[in-house]
């Protein structure tokens, strides 16, 4: 059968010597096609081991010159090989490694060689005939491609037998029939014995028994006469079968019998090859082995380029990035050097602007003090001025300019102060004291200080106060009474017989600490919701007539401002036509010992109400008028000096009981006088009777020797009380 189901290779041409050939250097392509014709050529003498040595050499050469096409050939002769030793799964397995190369190429030849040689397998060995036939059709397409009759007509001599054999007569009948017309163009004596058996088989199916036995006979007789004795003994049986069938068994048996015998023949001559080969099988999975080794080398080099390939493609995105990295820092850099530069440049404006705001800010309250100065001085003499004549001259008292006087003096001082003030709070330069006092006399105080304005509207003042409030409490009382104050007279300004409540109320107690709730109610004209935010705010006032009252609109925000002071709030209910109430609380400390404490150091006043001699130094003549005419008054003897170069003399030869010093004098100021006269060692009491804030000139008028500070204008009263302390502290300590 295998002289008919050809195994199709090369066939060597030129014999030359395996052994030449080393594993390196590869040689030339030439060389390689030499080494597979030979390699065929031992399968033709049977000599598989040779076959085996030069294919796997050629293998090697061709895998190294990357030469698909000769890879294709050495697999195939490789395939071929192990196919005559009847390993077919070695053979399927190599015969189809060598279909992938050869279908990489354009070599035909190849192409149709392999898939006839796995149509062989897979028919007649392994019976599985639609596989088979298919690689039958794929080589009969190559054949067909490369126009090769002779290739053709055996490939389709084995496509009639494979249908035959599988019993599929009538789809292999056009194959049939084109081997019949082409056995004498085509076919030889090694295909007529097969093609005699193949029409014996089609006429015994189609039961044309003449032609039948014809057939098969002249398969027979031709076989007989040949060297094709395999197809003979294929004859016999198929012959035989067909016999059976039609019942002539006697003849059945003996085709029968004559089929063994060729069979047995065959066979022994095989089992003596395959006797030769037995000792060389071991070699042969060596070979295997070796062949593996050279693919999976393959393989390997194919993974390590593979992977160089990625490793240098990592390289180059990895480089890329780096790169861009470099690139951004560098961007970064300059834009990073650009925005410190421009920041730098905005770092010193706002370093001058700021320097220039704190300059302003400071030229702006020291014009606040000096203007308030300023205009305090001739305020004093304006107020005193005023109240001298209004002293003297009692026939004015009902005179409307005089009193218009008084009220716009008034007014515009009261103006000076709250402004003065609202910069000193918003300075920070207002520190809280500690007074030991007792809230129910600071509110009757208050009280009664206003009665007058309550007058003028017809109101009444209520003062409630919470018994539970202890009698002494320490704290800023001056500040306290002036939120009072502040609030109980706008209660008294925008109310018309009504009336106006202070309710004092002991809220809750936390250590030393007594919460304080004020209440400040009247029944005015209230103040709309739209405006209750608004009147905290500097210089605000709400609906202002003239004739109805007067104020400066800065009560509320120093009240604000002041509660601050005291970390405290103040909230406000108002109802338009109903009234107003004003809360806030203010903790103040309890502590009886401190309290005692306080109270002893309060200073005695021991005065005798004797006659005191005060010397006044002053250069401005209307303030001298004044302050003279007010000690006068309370029967003080005064002199008056221009200034410090005459007070210093005068002291030296005349006795006084103390000197009031005015500070802002031309030629030598008040502190340089007082200096000099503590120099001299005159201890006499000296007050600054001054214009300026207490707080400004403290410092200064303490070095200076001063004792201590009345501002203009004053409260005579205050002013008789400081002198009087002084005196009797003088005296102690003399
Ligand atoms: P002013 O000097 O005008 O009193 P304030 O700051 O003390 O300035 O008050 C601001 C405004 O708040 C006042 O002009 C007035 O409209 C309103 N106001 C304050 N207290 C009362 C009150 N008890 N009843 C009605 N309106 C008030």
């Amino acid at each position: 059968m295998s002289q008919i189901r050809i195994g199709l290779l090369i066939l060597a041409l030129n014999i030359f010597n395996i052994n030449c050939y080393s594993l390196t250097p590869t040689p030339s392509k030439k060389q390689i096609v030499k080494l597979t014709e030979q390699a065929s050529k031992y399968i033709h003498e049977l000599n598989y081991e040779k076959s085996l040595i030069a294919s796997r050499l050629a293998l090697h050469y061709a895998i190294d010159a990357k030469n698909d096409n000769l890879i294709a050939i050495s697999y195939n002769i490789i395939g071929r090989n192990y196919d005559n030793l009847s390993e077919y799964d070695k053979a399927i397995s190599f015969y189809k490694k060598g279909l992938i190369y050869a279908n990489r190429t354009n070599n035909d030849t190849i192409k149709d060689w392999i898939n006839n040689n796995l149509g062989n397998i897979y028919c007649f060995q392994k019976k599985q005939y639609k596989e088979g036939i298919n690689y039958y059709k794929n080589a009969l397409k190559f054949g067909e491609k490369i126009a090769d009759p002779t290739e053709i007509y055996l490939t389709k001599l084995n496509i009639t037998w494979a249908f035959f054999d599988n019993g599929q007569f009538d789809e292999g009948f056009p194959y049939l029939e084109f081997i019949n017309k082409f056995q004498k163009k085509y076919g030889d004596e090694t295909t007529v014995v097969a093609l005699n058996m193949l029409n014996g088989m089609y006429y015994g199916f189609k039961e044309e028994r003449e032609k039948a036995t014809a057939s098969f006979l002249n398969g027979i007789k031709l076989g007989n006469e040949g060297k094709e004795k395999s197809d003979l003994s294929y004859t016999h049986q198929e012959y035989s079968k067909y016999l059976l069938k039609n019942g002539d068994y006697k003849k059945a048996y003996e085709n029968l019998v004559l089929y063994d015998k060729i069979t047995e023949e065959l066979n022994n001559k095989e089992m003596i090859k395959k006797a030769n080969m037995a000792g060389i099988n071991l070699e042969l999975d060596e070979y295997k082995r070796e062949i593996d080794k050279i693919e999976t080398e393959k393989d390997l080099q194919y993974q390590s380029l593979k992977k160089s390939q990625v490793i240098v493609l990592l390289f180059v995105i990895v480089l890329f990035v780096l790169l861009l990295l470099v690139y951004t820092l560098y961007k970064n850099n300059i834009f990073k050097k650009k925005t410190n530069k421009d920041l730098s440049l905005a770092n010193e404006k706002l370093f001058l602007a700021k320097e220039k705001a704190e300059e302003a800010s400071i030229l702006k309250s020291q014009f606040v003090s000096t203007i308030s100065h300023e205009l305090r001085t001739p305020l004093y003499g304006v107020v005193g001025i005023t109240n001298m004549l209004l002293d003297e001259h009692k026939e004015l008292a009902n005179s409307p300019h005089l009193s218009s006087l008084k009220f716009s003096a008034r007014y515009l001082l009261s103006l000076v102060n709250d402004v003065l003030q609202i910069n000193k709070i918003e300075e920070n330069r207002i520190v809280l004291e500690n007074l030991t006092f007792n809230i129910s006399d600071e509110i009757n105080m208050i009280k009664n200080s206003l009665s007058f304005i309550a007058k003028n509207n017809n109101n009444f003042i209520f003062v409630n106060i919470d018994p539970a409030i202890p009698e002494y409490l320490i704290g800023d009382k001056l500040r306290l009474s002036q939120i009072i104050i502040n609030l109980v007279s706008n209660a008294l300004k925008f109310t018309k017989n009504g009336e106006v409540f202070i309710d004092v109320n002991l809220s809750k107690v936390t250590d030393k600490m007594h919460f304080i709730e004020f209440k400040i109610k009247d029944t005015g004209v209230g103040i709309a919701v739209e405006d209750q935010e608004k009147i905290f705010e500097k210089f605000v006032q709400v609906g202002r007539k003239e004739v109805d009252y007067q104020g400066t609109g800065l009560g509320l925000s120093i009240v604000k401002r002041l509660l601050g002071l005291f970390d405290s709030d103040i909230s406000l209910e108002s109802t338009i036509g109903v009234g107003t109430e004003f809360t806030f609380t203010i903790a103040f400390e309890y502590d009886p010992e401190k309290t005692n404490e306080i109270i002893n150091n309060i200073p005695v006043d021991l005065s005798t109400y004797k006659l005191l001699k005060v010397l006044v130094v002053e250069d401005n003549k209307i303030n001298q008028i004044v302050t003279e005419k007010i000690l006068k008054n309370n029967n003080y003897t005064c002199t008056l000096v221009d200034d410090g170069f005459q007070a210093i003399k005068i002291l030296e030869v005349e006795n006084f009981d103390i000197v009031l010093m005015d500070i802002n004098m031309p030629l030598i100021n008040g502190f340089e006088t007082s200096r000099r006269i503590r120099h001299k060692g005159i201890k006499i009491p000296i007050v600054a009777l001054t214009a300026f804030d207490k707080e400004e000139i403290t410092e200064e008028a303490i070095s200076a020797g001063i004792n201590d500070i009345i501002v203009k204008p004053f409260d005579s009263v205050k002013l008789f009380k400081v002198i009087n302390v002084l005196i009797s502290k003088t005296k102690i300590a003399v």
